[in-house]
Parts: C-alpha cells; structure tokens; sequence
C-alpha cells in the first residue's frame, strides 16, 4: 500500500507543480499578448522568474524603439522648421506628380492649401503650359519662368529617392523688372545716340562727295557741331546719372543757399536771352547740407526746363521758402504745361512729353532721372503740378535735418551780439 501511495503522491506533486507552470506561463503570455493587441509605449508588463529576462528585454528594445522614433520625430521636425524658415517655395512630389508636403512659401506663391491640396496631382493646381510642358519634359534641367497675378516665379523641379522630386519656386519678379529696365535702357541709349550719329555720317558724306561753295560748308559743319553737341550732352548726362546711382551717399558740407540761388537766377537769364521774366522770391534763413555739385545740377535743371519750356514772354519764378519741416526750392513756369497722365513717368530716363520739342530745346530726357536721383540722396522730395496751357510748379523738400542756419544769419547773430 505504502508502496502505492509513495507513487501516487509524487504523481500528484508533480501534476500540481506542471500546473502552477502552465498557470504561470499562461499568465504571462495573456499579459504580453494583451500588451501586443494594444502596445502602449513604456507599459510593457512586467514578469518574475524566465518571463522577467523575456519582459526586460522587450521592455529594453520597445524603449529603445521609442527614442529611435522621437530622434526620427525631432529630425522631421527640425527639416520642416528650416523648410518653412526658406524663403523659396519647396513641394514634395511623390512619384505620380502629386504633392506630398508643401512650404507656407509655396502655399503663398503659387496659391495652395498645404493642408488640403496634399495628394492633388500638381499638375491639376499649377496649369501653365510652360509648366506642363516642363513636368513631362524627359530633360527637367534649368528652370521655367510662370506669371502668377503680378508677379513672376522661376520654378525648378529637382529628383530625389526613388522617383520622387522637390518643386522649388523662387520669386524673380523683381530681377524680372530690372531685366526689363535694363534691356530698354540699353535700347533706349543706343537709339538717342544713333539718332545724331546718322545724322553726321549723312553731313560727312555730303561734305567729301560733293563739291560745295564755303559758306554751304560751313552750314554743313554747324549742323555736324550741333550733332556732336548732342552726343556730348547724352553722354555726359549718362556719366552724370551713373554717378548718381554708384557713388556713396553726399557728404554732408554746407551748401550756402543765397549765392547759388543767386547763381541760378543769372544762369537762367543767359539761357533765356531776355525772352522771359525771371523772378527770384524768397529770403533764405537757412543752408543746405549736402553735395553742392548735386544740388546745383538738380536745381539747375529744373530751371532750365522751365526756360525750355516756356514760350517767350512768359515768367518763370525761382522760390525759396524756409519753414520749421525743412525747406522748399520751387521753380515756376507759366509755360507748356504737362498733361496728368504723364506726370508718374516723367522722372525716367530719356521720358519725354514731346520728342521733338525736347530736341529743338537741345534736351536729353535725363534731367528729371538726375534731379530725382540727387533729391533722393539728399532724403528729399520732388513733386510736380502742372496744367496744360497754364504752366508748372516742380517742388524739391527738403527735411529740417539737412538745412542748418545760413551764414549770414550767423553772422548778424555774431555781430549784434557781441
Ligand atoms: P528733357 O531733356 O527732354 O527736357 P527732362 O528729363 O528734363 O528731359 O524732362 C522730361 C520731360 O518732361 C520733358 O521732355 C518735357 O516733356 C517735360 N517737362 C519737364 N519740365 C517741364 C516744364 N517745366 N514744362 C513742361 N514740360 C516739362
């Protein structure tokens, strides 16, 4: 019987032992299966015995999986952020054209909704032929210029991974303008000077083919001087201009008003030759600060229009007025007149109402491009009123920070105070 038992009883530890192991491994793997079906990061379960090495180093890899993932997360964070920061518009396309991801600068340039237009085929969204035709090109090198309203944007597509390709945009209008500005400045450059250019070669021609008597050979001679005069004038407007525009901003030394005022005036009577009335108004309390070269060039050219301008008989007023803002210089005419819609564009170069009265009058068109250019450097203003028939008013202001007292003034100041 003790026998019996002995077995018996062994039978059943053992079976109760296989099942508290069966309990404890079902136990764990329930645990850890429940964990799997929803993987709750940092909430691996935990285990005692085999299942704790198991446990632990599930728990160790899933850790390390989640610090993989947030140093990928931090990454795409910081390529977006510098992404947004560019100011060129960047799309992502994906192997089909159509946009993965875009920047707020290509959102803004080309007028899509980064959030909503993700997975629209780009093409349907940027309808330009050029572009179209560019997208399908096998060759997508270089870039295509699109209009977009008013503005002008270069776009070039770049490869990337496994056929996927980045959409850059760049807003050229600007560089587009200047292009344009210096393509018709060009054009226009050559044309003023060929003009008189033609006309020489023609007199040169006449003068060696043809047998003429002394006095048709002087006339001849006159009217080639009065081309080259011309010539010469262009060109040294043109140096004058291109000063204006590259050299630093004027020095600062006193201009005395009242002397180059004065200058003015005599200057104007010359080029009038007693055709017009020529007033001079106002008492300047007040020198300028700036580049005495500038000033009398763009104060005499505004004076000189005037005169050009103004059929004879006619009055043209050089005015100086002092205020606590700063001070004015105005000429007056009461001549041609300017009609509104050329106002705006009278200060570019070689810009004229009428051709050929300019000519006659021995004109340039770049007058007013230095009169501005030199108002500009001296933080000035320059406006213009006119009517047509009745005559004009050009203004240059000057702000209070580049007048100082006159001298004279000072000097009375001295005087009566000493
Ligand atoms: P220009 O050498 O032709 O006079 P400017 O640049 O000085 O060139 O002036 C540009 C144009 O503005 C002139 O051609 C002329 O049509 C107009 N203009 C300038 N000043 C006057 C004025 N006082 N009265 C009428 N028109 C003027």
């Amino acid at each position: 019987m003790a026998a019996l038992i002995g077995p018996a009883s062994a039978w059943a530890t053992f079976a109760v032992v296989m099942l508290a192991l069966v309990v404890y491994h079902v136990r764990h793997l329930a645990r850890l299966s429940r964990w799997l079906a929803d993987p709750v990061p940092g909430r691996v379960p935990e285990g005692s015995g085999t299942w704790d090495e198991v446990l632990s180093a599930l728990h160790k890899y899933e850790r390390a999986g989640v610090r993989r993932e947030s140093l990928l997360e931090e990454a795409l964070t910081r390529f977006r952020r510098a992404a947004q920061a560019l100011p060129d518009g960047v799309i992502m396309l994906d192997a089909e054209n159509r946009i993965e991801w875009c920047n707020d600068a290509a959102a803004a340039q080309l007028g899509l909704d980064p959030r909503a237009d993700v997975g629209q085929a780009i093409a349907n969204l940027l309808r330009a032929p050029v572009f179209i035709d560019h997208l399908a090109a096998r060759d997508q090198t270089g870039a295509v210029q699109m209009q977009v309203g008013d503005a002008v944007f270069a776009l070039r597509l770049v490869p990337y991974g496994e056929s996927q390709k980045l959409l850059l945009s760049r807003d050229v209008t600007q560089a587009e303008r200047l292009e344009t500005m210096r393509r018709d400045f060009v054009a226009n450059v050559s044309h003023e000077l060929r003009t008189p250019l033609t006309v020489l070669v023609g007199f040169l021609e006449t003068v060696r083919e043809l047998k003429l008597d002394p006095q048709r050979t002087r006339d001849y001679l006159g009217m080639m001087q009065e081309q080259s005069a011309r010539m010469h004038r262009i060109i040294e407007d043109l140096l004058t201009l291109s000063v204006l525009e590259s050299a630093p901003p004027p020095a600062a030394e006193r201009v005395p008003t009242r002397p180059l005022l004065e200058r003015l005036r005599a200057d104007a009577q010359a080029l009038s030759g007693g055709r017009h009335r020529i007033v001079l108004l106002g008492s300047p309390a007040v020198d300028l600060l700036g580049s005495e070269s500038e000033l009398s060039s763009a104060f005499g050219n505004l004076v000189s229009n005037a005169i050009r301008y103004t059929p004879q008989d006619g009055e043209v007023r050089i005015i100086w007025r002092d205020a606590a803002e700063g001070a004015s210089f105005v000429v007056e005419d009461t001549g041609i007149g300017i009609a509104q819609e050329h106002l705006p564009r009278l200060t570019e170069r070689f810009y004229r109402v009428d051709r050929s009265r300019s000519r006659e009058t021995g004109g340039t068109g770049l007058g007013l491009a230095i009169v501005k250019h030199a108002v500009a450097r001296h933080q000035a203003h320059l406006d213009v009123e006119s009517k047509p028939g009745q005559g004009s008013r050009f203004t240059i202001r000057f702000p209070a920070k580049r007048t100082i007292p006159g001298e004279t003034d000072l000097a009375q100041t001295r005087n009566s105070s000493a």
